[in-house]
């Protein structure tokens, strides 16, 4: 199946993720989309709020446009995307946020972990590019 620009800027999000040591949610979004997982079952087997993980879910439909090629998407890409090497670590943890604070281990700046997607998407595009580039031509 080939993937569109559409299915490009999921794939994205879901490398943002990975990159962002949010993987908890690229595994919330694939139990959800693709195990067709009850949302209540699978927040409570990841230990984060329900809310959380629709609002992931629902910016990935949006990406992707439709609900059914979302998680097509999700579940072409998972296995690669669950390989990817954070390049964030976090300087704490949190029950709930799992952790609030981290630095960037690429310019070393620190970040919370409302901040880290956008940091990457904003100053770390390129490798973000490298791995979609990567995990889509070997689809
Ligand atoms: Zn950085």
């Amino acid at each position: 199946m080939n993937v569109d620009a559409r299915g490009l800027r999921v794939v994205g999000r879901l490398v943002t993720r990975a990159l962002a040591n949010q993987m908890f949610l690229v595994d919330a979004v694939y139990l959800y989309m693709v195990k067709n997982e009850r949302l209540r079952d699978v927040a409570d087997r990841i230990g984060i709020s329900v809310h959380w993980i629709r609002h992931e879910v629902y910016t990935i439909i949006s990406l992707a446009g439709s609900y059914v090629y979302a998680a097509r998407v999700v579940e072409m890409v998972y296995d690669k995307v669950r390989k990817i090497e954070p390049i964030v670590d976090p300087l704490d943890t949190d029950t709930r946020f799992k952790w609030v604070n981290a630095v960037c281990r690429i310019c070393n700046e620190h970040l919370s972990y409302a901040s880290a997607r956008a940091h990457i998407d904003r100053r770390h595009r390129d490798i973000v590019a490298t791995h979609v580039a990567r995990i889509v031509m070997a689809l």
